[in-house]
This record gives structure tokens, sequence and C-alpha cells, in this order.
């Protein structure tokens, strides 16, 4: 998408909010209009009442400037909050946007995104989208309205004054435009620097245990402080562009200022001038280099918020979305589940199964055998419609998952991956997901299941992090064992649930898999020979089935 149609697509945003947008641009162009009509009272103040010695109308002058000040500072007051209203308005509705798309991401397309980065469309880029619009768009705008405007003034007040004045742009123009790509340049680096900070940080992290038991903290410690040094250079010479940029431009202001008042001196000494209209150049060589100044840092700010628009706007129109709606069987569960010369490959040159096919009748349970990566994990992913198989189907309950309402497939599936999934919350939310099911439904499943006796002593307002990393590997799996338990599944998925409990649970939960099957087909990946032996059939998808 070009720089173009994103601006094109911003403006339109902001005309999203008709009522906030116009006010917003209302109060901008009135509030341009204060500066520059200053200097010009000033000089008929000058030029008339002063130098008539007039008292009375100099106060009132005096208090129709003061009058004149505090409607300005109204103005701007009423332009800062509409701005602002307008700017999050719109970036609360992206972020929201975002958000639902985000979630609607099939997972082959999220599995594309680098985890970071839709974190950092959802969150980072709304937020420099909303500065882009809520200050650069309408300020740039402001500046614009104000030289122009005052350069019409300044015509007005003094057409030659005014032409030398104009005279000195190109190298006010120049200067500026030198300074803020070098600060534009320097400002890149500063973020890649930071961006890498944070990467290292984060991956140290993760992996802190790992570090630690290889001793090589003092390494990282060493890396750290390079990266740390860089950053600050990197920004020390931000600061240093900053520092020669504002001093040069006011050698430059004051180069056109010189120039005013040789001129403006000569013209008052030939009667050509007054000294109102000098006093009121001097003012406005100030307010003429001002908006140039402005415009070329916001138009960096600009630049960012365009980079930050584009990639939301790219990931808005991402069109690999879980379709919504679809259908279901008419009758309730159970269903059987047929699969039809199924073929899939996460990529097509690398099948992971041809022409499989295999059938499930509910009340039983399958024992899911093939070594390490043959593709039993994706078999359920498949199942649960994650992926699009490349031939073939899967029908479950006389209807292709293709058709199935995706939503109402995955409740009646229960799966209990390799690594359960634990989210920060309470254990109560960890197992309800949100719904509201009573404690003493909770606590029936649990007794069901046959884990009671492990999770009695457990509160279910116990405060649980990300990751379950309070729990151990066996707790784990029981919480993702009770969460499934709730939905009264009618497929179980048990990949590989005993990996990390002691023999005597195991036996327990294995135990139960004749009731988990009353109503459901169950499959069930272990390695143990133990396991196969509570299966009714066992399947061999390296041998006889897949590729
Ligand atoms: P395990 O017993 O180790 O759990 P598995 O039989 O469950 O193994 P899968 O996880 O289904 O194996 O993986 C099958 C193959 O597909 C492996 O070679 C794996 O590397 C590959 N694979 C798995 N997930 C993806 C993915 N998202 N993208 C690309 N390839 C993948
Ligand atoms: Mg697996």
């Amino acid at each position: 998408m070009s720089e173009r149609k994103v601006l094109l697509r911003l403006l339109r945003l902001l005309t999203e909010e008709k009522g906030l947008f116009l006010t917003a641009l209302v109060l901008v162009t009135l509030s341009s209009f204060f500066q520059p009509l200053r200097p010009y009272l000033y000089r008929y103040v000058i030029d008339h009442p002063l130098q008539e010695k007039n008292i009375p109308a100099l106060l009132e002058w005096g208090a129709l400037l003061f009058a004149l000040t505090g409607l300005h500072a109204i103005v701007m007051r009423g332009q800062t909050l509409t701005t602002q209203k307008l700017a999050w308005t719109i970036s609360q509705r992206l972020r929201y946007k975002l958000f639902e798309k985000v979630l609607r991401l099939t997972i082959p397309s999220i599995e594309k995104y680098p985890s970071g980065i839709l974190y950092t469309r959802t969150l980072t880029d709304t937020q420099t989208l909303q500065s882009t619009l809520a200050e650069t768009l309408l300020v740039i705008a402001g500046e614009l309205f104000q030289l122009t405007f005052l350069v019409l003034l300044m015509f007005f007040v003094d057409p030659l004054l005014a032409g030398i004045t104009l005279l000195t742009m190109p190298l006010g123009l120049l200067t500026s435009r030198y300074f803020s790509q070098k600060i534009r340049q320097s400002f890149t680096r500063v973020r890649t620097y930071i961006a890498r900070l944070n990467g290292y940080l984060q991956e140290l992290l993760h992996s802190r245990e790992l570090t630690e038991a290889l001793g090589v903290e003092k390494n990282l410690w060493s890396r750290f402080l390079r990266l740390n040094r860089a950053y600050y250079l990197s920004y020390r010479r931000v600061i240093g562009f900053f520092a020669l940029f504002f001093p040069s431009m006011e050698i430059v202001t004051l180069i056109g200022l010189a120039a005013v008042l040789l001129t403006g001196s000569y013209l008052i000494y030939t009667g050509q001038s007054t000294l109102g209209a000098l006093i009121a150049f001097t003012l406005y060589q100030q307010l003429f280099f001002r908006p140039f100044r402005i415009i070329a840092d916001q138009v960096n700010s600009l630049q960012m918020g365009i980079v930050s628009a584009q990639r939301i706007f790219r990931l808005l129109d991402h069109p690999q979305e879980e379709p919504t709606g679809g259908v279901t069987p008419s009758t309730p569960p159970p269903y059987p589940v047929a699969i039809r010369q199924l073929s899939f490959g996460y990529t097509p040159e690398k099948p992971i199964f041809s022409h499989l096919s295999l059938h499930w009748e509910p009340g039983k349970i399958y024992g899911i055998l093939a070594p390490t990566g043959r593709g039993k994990s994706t078999l359920f992913y498949l199942l649960l419609g994650y992926y699009e198989p490349q031939e073939g189907e899967i029908i479950v309950g006389g209807i292709p998952i293709s058709k199935w309402d995706k939503k109402r497939l995955r409740e009646i599936i229960a799966y209990i991956p390799q690594e359960p999934l634990i989210f920060e919350g309470t254990l109560r939310e960890n197992l309800t997901l949100y719904r509201p099911i009573a404690d003493e439904v909770l606590w029936a499943a649990a007794e069901k299941l046959g884990i009671y006796p492990h999770v009695k002593e457990w509160s279910l307002d116990r405060m649980v992090t990300a990751g379950g990393t309070t729990f151990s590997g066996g707790e784990r799996q029981l919480i993702a064992f009770w969460r499934a338990a709730l939905r009264n599944p009618a497929i179980w998925i048990l990949d590989e649930p005993t990996a990390h409990i002691d023999p005597d649970t195991e036996k327990l939960l294995y135990s139960r898999l004749r009731f988990l099957a009353q109503n459901a087909i169950v499959l069930l990946v272990a390695h143990r020979p133990e396991a196969h032996t509570h299966c009714d059939e066992l399947i061999h998808l390296s041998h006889t089935h897949a590729a």
C-alpha cells in the first residue's frame, strides 16, 4: 500500500467521526489566526494610539489584546481536548478491530507471523498511530494555515519587508531539512537498538534456568553491556543533532532579522514605513520559521505513523480468517468419525499423510501408535479443523468438518495436548474458561474423573501464573483433564496425557478411560505398552495408513 493510499485511508478514518473531526478542524483553523494577528494589531497600536499619545484608546486596545489572548487560550484548550478525543476514539476502535482480527486468523496464518509481531501491531502500532492522529496531522494542518495567514498579513503590512523575510526562507528550509533527515536516520538506529535490547532480555528471561545452569552469565552480561552502550551512543547522536538544529535555526532567524531591521530602519528614515510595521516584522520574523521547524519535526512522526498505519491496515486486510457459521448435525452427540483418503503436509511437497482412511465409533478407545514426528498431533489438528487437508476429508456425525461450525466442532472435542495450556487467572477461571459454572459442578466433575483425591486440597481461588509454572507438570495435566471433562465432549483426544504423571495416578486415569468412552470416542496417544491394554483397537499410523 503506497504512502498516499495510507494517508487517504487515515483521513477517511478521521472523517468517520464527522462531528469531532469538523470541530477539531475549525478549532485548529481558528487557533492558527491568533498568533499572526497579534503583531498586526501591535503595529496599529504603536503607529496610532501610542504615537498620538491617546491614553484612553491605548487602554481600550490593551483590554482588547488581553481578551484576545484569553480567547486564544480557550480555543487551544478546546483544540487539545477534541483532537485527543478524536485520536482516542479512532485508535480504540482500531485496536478492537485488530484484536478481533487476530483472534479470527486461521492457525496457519498465525504461524506465519513471528509471535512478537501480532503483539506489536495491536498495542504499539495503535499507540504510535494514536499520537499521529492526535497531533501530527492536525498540527501540520494548523501550521500550514498559520503560515499562509502569516504571509498574507506580512504582505499587507509591508510588501518590501515581507519580500526580504521570504528571501531567507530557502536558508531556513534547507537547514531544517538537513537536520530533520539526520535526526530521522539516527532515530531509526535508536529504535533498532532498543528492539534488540528488548529481544535480548526476553530471550534471556525465557532461558534463565538454562543460562544459570550453564554458567554463562558473564558472557551474557557483557553482551548486554555492549548493546546498552550502542543504544546510549545512538541516542547521544540524536541529542547532538538536536543541539545543533535549534541554534542553527536561531542563526537563520537572526540573519533574517538583521536584514529586516536594516531595511526597515532605512524605510522609516525615508518615510516609506512606520515604527509599528518594523516592530511587527521583528515578531513576524520569529513566527515565520516556527512552522518550518514544527512541520519538519512532525513529518518524522507522520512517517512513523504511516509505517504503523500501513502495518495495521495490512493485518486488517489479511484475508485468511476462520470462517464463521457452518452447520452441525441435527442429532445430539455421540457422533462417529470417518477419515476418507486424507492427504496432508504442512508444505505440500512434504506430505505427512497420503490417502489415510480410518473409522472411529463412539464408545470405543483407540490407541494411536506412531514414532515421534510421524504426525499424531497433526492428525488431531486436522480433526479440530486447524488446518485444511490437501485431499480427502474428515467426516464427523455425517458432516465433513469443512462444513461444520468450527466453534461447535471444537466444543465437542476435548483436546488434551502434550503441553496443556494454562493461563494467568484463578484456578476456577482456568477450569471454567469464564463460563458460569458452579463450584459444586467443578468438584463433581473431578470426582467422576477420579482425580478428586489429588486436587481436593487446591483452592479454586488460587492464582495461577501464565504457563502454570507454580504447578508441577503432572498437576497441569490434571487441570487440563478436569477442564475438558466439564464440557461433556463427544471426542476425547489424549495426546500423551500421562507424560509427567506418576505411575499410580496414571493407572487411576487409565482406569477411568472406560468411563470417558461411555458416550464418546477416546483417542489415546501413549508410548507405554500398559496403556495399550486399555484400548479396544490400536492404530499404527506408521505402517498401515500413512505415506
Ligand atoms: P510426537 O510424538 O513427538 O508428539 P507427533 O507424531 O505428534 O510427534 P507431529 O507433531 O504431528 O508429530 O509432527 C509431524 C511432523 O510435522 C513433524 O515432522 C513436525 O516437525 C512437523 N510439524 C509439526 N507442526 C508443524 C507446523 N506447525 N509447521 C510445519 N511442520 C510441522
Ligand atoms: Mg505429538
